[in-house]
């Protein structure tokens, strides 16, 4: 037994079979090849070996999960027989004179772009499965693991072990099946952490040495309280781990009971509990019933895992059906937040040397206009079924949400023209997640709606740390005196000026800053699906006016430690009741 410690980014116990991520290059290297001959026999091992592979993969498919799921690894090895298809790689290595691998990447990106230019779903869904079998190809030349999906989506209880995880890799997981996530890199608010906690699965980040001691199969215990990953367990740990997951899944039952009920502090003050959700699968789970709405609908996924920007009819599909779903309860779509850590080839993004302080979100869109138009005309007819609001992410002056209700505006006049249904009193906010945004809170709440702080964002610029640098995490913290006297400055302006106030960010769920929230009078958190019902429950624990002086005093304090030994005090006293 091996124990590792790491950083807890989504809280909870779990245990399965690690599958491991091993990172082999986007793009094969391009390297000169004379002995063609070489090449070839090089190419039939490679073939050989994934060969063997799907079918070991499709054997413990059969057996683990079912016929249905096994069918996937016999389709991959009819692609893996198609002798035109990798003879036309063999003719492009040899013609040109390039590595094998290489060849067959550009092969495979020709064809794949082909497939995702056809209309019929099941026929784009063919593509990426060439894709996927030349990636495990490719991968096996050049001695990399191939794709580590194929094998996650083998097994049934699924612990990722990677370096670190990419938004497009999560979006191709087959998640019924993961029980946990571990990686060496990343924040408590990267990708990684925001899949898990929208899954409810434990996320553990930050694990030093972690790919030199998993090397796949092991079994694997994840205890995201403590931060601690234990690898082959004794049969003793073992026990210990099941006793404490059986007391934790107890609680959350009991936890889930608050979920659909208003959330109300003792003395009476109500919040609203919304969730989070940004990615096809938690759109398709979402309850309207076990929350107060959707406090944040990230659109980017909407964009994802194409081959062009989608147009308007494929966006309201999305944001229409969601509103229906919630059966009038608050829906706040984010316009597209891309650029930063989340790329598109096809928008052609140049490559910048700062990309979380460059061309993204709101500056992208308002330098795109016909892209922000299908987008905004898009959420707009959303509207009409509900209650749709819009909200504009990495606002930093006032001009800019001038320029951003303007383009709403259009887009709403756009729709009169065409005679189609919105809401002509939508409600249109800004994320204040730039330091920017805080100082001029005051004004800018004169001209916005409503302000939903971002909090992921937020703390990484105040305190200048990369949110997905696991070194500099002891700097990106959210109990940072200056991350919580922007907030506090934040909830002023709003509270001034009337307007509703609420966070977005991972820091809406953190049990210990709650009573800090409660205080400063925040209307509306929202959360991850899986922690709505313990956060409301945690609410209807505090008395607001019995914690407020408590909760000033953090203002004035000197350390990060300082702040987080008061809240934990805090904590007991509100756990005592
Ligand atoms: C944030 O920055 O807090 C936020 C909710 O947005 P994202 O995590 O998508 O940047
Ligand atoms: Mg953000």
């Amino acid at each position: 037994m091996k124990t590792l410690k790491g950083i807890s980014g989504s809280k909870g116990y779990a245990s399965g079979t690690a599958v491991v991520k091993r990172d082999a290059p986007a793009v094969p290297q391009r390297y000169e090849v004379t002995d063609h001959a070489a090449e070839e026999e090089r190419f039939r091992k490679a073939r050989g070996v994934c060969e063997a592979r799907f079918s070991e993969l499709e054997e413990r498919a059969a057996r683990d999960i079912g016929p249905d799921e096994a069918e996937i690894f016999g389709a991959y090895r009819m692609i893996l027989d198609d002798d035109a298809f990798f003879q036309k790689a063999l003719s492009r290595s040899q013609s040109e004179s390039v590595n094998i691998e290489y060849a067959i990447y550009e092969e495979c990106r020709g064809v794949a772009a082909m497939f995702e230019g056809m209309d019929d779903p099941y026929l784009k869904e063919r593509g990426a499965d060439i894709e996927n079998v030349c990636g495990e190809v490719i991968g096996c030349l050049s001695g990399a693991g191939g794709d580590f999906t194929i094998e996650a989506n083998s097994v049934s209880d699924v612990i990722i072990v990677a370096r670190d995880l990419t938004p497009a890799e999560t979006v191709k997981m087959d998640k019924s099946r993961i029980r946990g996530l571990v990686t060496e890199r990343g924040g408590t608010t990267s990708h990684t952490v925001i899949l898990a906690k929208a899954l409810g699965i434990p996320a553990i980040i930050g694990v030093e040495g972690l790919l030199g001691e998993v090397s796949g199969r092991e079994r694997i215990i994840v205890d995201a309280y403590g931060g601690t990953v234990q690898i082959d367990p004794d049969e003793a740990t073992f026990r210990e781990f099941v006793e404490k997951s059986e007391r934790e899944k107890k609680l959350n039952r009991e936890y889930s009971l608050s979920a659909g009920k208003p959330a109300q502090t003792i003395d009476g003050f109500h919040i609203d509990v919304l969730v989070n959700t940004g990615d096809a699968d938690s759109i398709k789970s979402f309850d309207a019933e076990k929350c107060d709405g959707i406090g944040l609908l990230r659109t980017e996924f909407v964009y994802m895992g194409r081959p062009d920007y989608p147009d308007e009819d494929a966006q309201y599909e999305v944001y229409g059906d969601i509103a229906r779903r919630a059966s009038g309860k608050e829906v706040i779509i984010r316009t597209l937040d891309i650029g930063g850590d989340k790329q598109l080839a096809y928008m052609d993004i140049p490559k910048e040397d700062n990309p979380f302080l460059g061309y993204r979100a709101i500056r992208l869109c308002l330098d795109r206009p016909e892209v922000f138009h299908t987008q905004l005309r898009a959420i707009l007819r959303a509207s009409a079924h509900g209650g749709v609001k819009v909200m504009f992410p990495m606002i930093v002056t006032a001009e800019e949400l001038r320029q951003a209700k303007e383009c709403v505006e259009r887009a709403k006049e756009s729709l009169r023209g065409d005679g189609l249904a919105f809401n002509e009193n939508i409600a249109v906010g800004i994320m204040v997640e730039t330091p920017a945004a805080a100082l001029l809170s005051d004004q800018l709440a004169e001209e916005a709606d409503f302000f939903s702080i971002g909090s992921n964002d937020l703390i990484q610029y105040v305190t200048v740390s990369d949110r997905m640098n696991e070194r500099v995490q002891y700097l990106y913290d959210s109990c940072n005196l200056s991350v919580l006297r922007a907030i506090r400055m934040v909830a002023a302006s709003a509270t001034k000026r009337g307007i509703p106030w609420g966070i977005c960010g991972e820091v809406a769920s953190d049990e210990l800053l709650l009573p800090v929230w409660v205080a400063l009078g925040v209307t509306e958190l929202s959360v991850a699906p899986s922690q709505a019902g313990k956060i409301k429950h945690l609410i209807g624990r505090i008395d607001k006016a019995k914690i407020t002086a408590a909760v000033e005093r953090l203002f004035d304090m000197r350390s990060i430690q300082d702040v987080k030994d008061s809240l934990g005090s805090l904590q007991g006293e509100l756990s005592k009741g």
